[in-house]
């Protein structure tokens, strides 16, 4: 066995990259050595850092230079209620956060959403994207490219879904911009959040529209996709999976447990996640369901950056009068752009893989896509659960309060 000084020593002799020393020892080795060398330069321990659960050498799809783990802490809330298309019953749901009070406050929206009878969810819209861009001479033959891909779809599926035995092209949508011409590729990649699949596959059917038209690549990716950038279009055409959980609170149950009103939450709703939003000029119309869906990224694996997008959600809330004249709270939750999957990238990561077995959700579903299809309906739930709770809250003036006992 390689001794870590030994690698230490070499590096700083020159002799060897950092980045190389996977080749001359086990990867636990190398984060080893790499780590005594930090310790050394920067005068500091890194114990923690070092003291990670998982053998490096299972990481290594997913990171370079390893020197240990990021441990954030893992809670759990549930059950979560869900009758969805894919997903039924009771999950519990993982979440890893450093937001104290985040869980209680999901718990307990979870909590009226049981008492209610649950909440439905449903994914109605699904496509990973990616969007090249070419160059074109000018408008002619930027039309000219528009008409051949809007004429040859078949021939570019057959190619991009030639790289896949799961991805199928389900659209390609042309936008022009003076001499650049945008294709946005969208797929179905079943489980997976599809963002390396959907690039390859891409990447295939780009070199017949190079061939059989005058465009010519200039980046795989155009940002119209748009990867984890803020941007509009997630939020209309949506991006990954597009979910809705709804659910409807009776309204005795909204002032036993949240001691407030259906009427007074879907007054703040409106006039903080609506009329708010729209004076902030924010992609967000909602609370905070961006803490649900980056505690559950963490959690379960998924590429955190993607937060960006995935937490581009809508809240409603509305008082439906009863025929008996008191009211019922309606309570939705959209989220446009929610990309997950439950195999490939960091789902195999053996604490990621395992909180997705406590959801019953790890690896490939069957039919082919429902466990993705299932996990979002659950995070959906989940984003709903803290909807209600935080706007409860607000509603009732509690917030602070419960920030004060919980997370301070
Ligand atoms: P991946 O780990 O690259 O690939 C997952 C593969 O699993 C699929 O391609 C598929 O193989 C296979 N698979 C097995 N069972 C499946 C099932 N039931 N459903 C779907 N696929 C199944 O993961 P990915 O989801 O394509 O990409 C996620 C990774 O991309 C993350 O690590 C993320 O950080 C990274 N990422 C990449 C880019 C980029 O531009 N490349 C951008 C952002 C993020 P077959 O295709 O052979 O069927």
């Amino acid at each position: 066995m390689t001794d870590p000084e030994d690698l230490v020593e070499r590096v700083r002799d020159g002799e060897l990259r950092l980045h190389e020393l996977e080749d001359h020892a086990d990867h636990d080795t190398a984060a080893e050595a790499r780590r005594l060398l930090l310790e050394r330069e920067t005068d500091t321990e890194l114990e923690a850092i070092g003291d990670y659960a998982f053998p490096a050498e299972a990481a290594e799809p997913n990171i370079e230079n390893m020197i240990g783990a990021a441990q954030v802490p893992m809670g759990v809330v549930g059950p979560v209620p869900v009758s969805g298309g894919a997903a039924t019953g009771d999950h519990y749901l993982p979440l890893a956060t450093t937001e104290g009070a985040l869980l209680a406050s999901v718990n307990r929206g979870l909590g009226v959403i049981r008492s209610a009878g649950g909440a439905d969810a449903r994914v109605t819209k699904n496509g990973m994207t990616r969007a090249p861009v070419f160059r074109v001479a000018g408008v002619a033959e930027a039309a000219e490219t528009v008409e051949w891909v809007n004429e040859n779809t078949e021939a570019l599926a057959e190619a991009a879904e030639s790289t896949t035995s799961h991805g199928e092209l389900i659209d390609v949508e042309p936008y022009v911009v003076g001499d650049s011409v945008y294709l946005r590729f969208a797929y179905d990649t079943k489980d997976a959040m599809g963002m390396n699949m959907a690039t390859i596959a891409t990447g295939e059917a780009c070199e017949i529209v190079e061939a059989e038209t005058p465009a010519d690549l200039v980046a795989l990716s155009g940002n119209l996709c748009s990867d984890k950038k803020p941007a509009a279009i997630n939020a209309v055409e949506g991006r990954g999976r597009s979910v809705t959980a709804d659910a409807v609170i009776p309204g005795e149950l909204v002032e036993e447990r949240l001691h407030t009103t259906p009427e007074a939450i879907a007054e703040a709703n409106t006039r903080k996640n609506l009329t708010g939003s729209a004076k902030a000029g924010s992609l967000g119309f909602n609370a905070h369901a961006a803490n649900v869906v980056a505690a559950a990224f963490l959690a379960t694996g998924q590429d955190e950056a993607q937060v960006v997008e995935a937490a581009n959600a809508i809240t409603t809330m509305d008082a439906r009068e009863r025929d008996d004249g008191t009211t019922d709270l309606y309570a939705s939750v959209s989220l446009a752009s929610l990309e997950v999957g439950t195999v490939g990238g960091g789902t195999k990561l053996p604490t990621q893989a395992e909180a997705l077995e406590v959801l019953g959700l790890r690896g490939g579903g069957d039919p082919p896509g429902s466990n993705a299809d299932a996990l979002a309906e659950i995070i959906a739930v989940g984003a709903l659960a803290g909807e209600l709770s935080l706007l409860g809250a607000l509603s009732s003036r509690h917030l602070a309060s419960a920030h004060e006992d919980l997370g301070r």
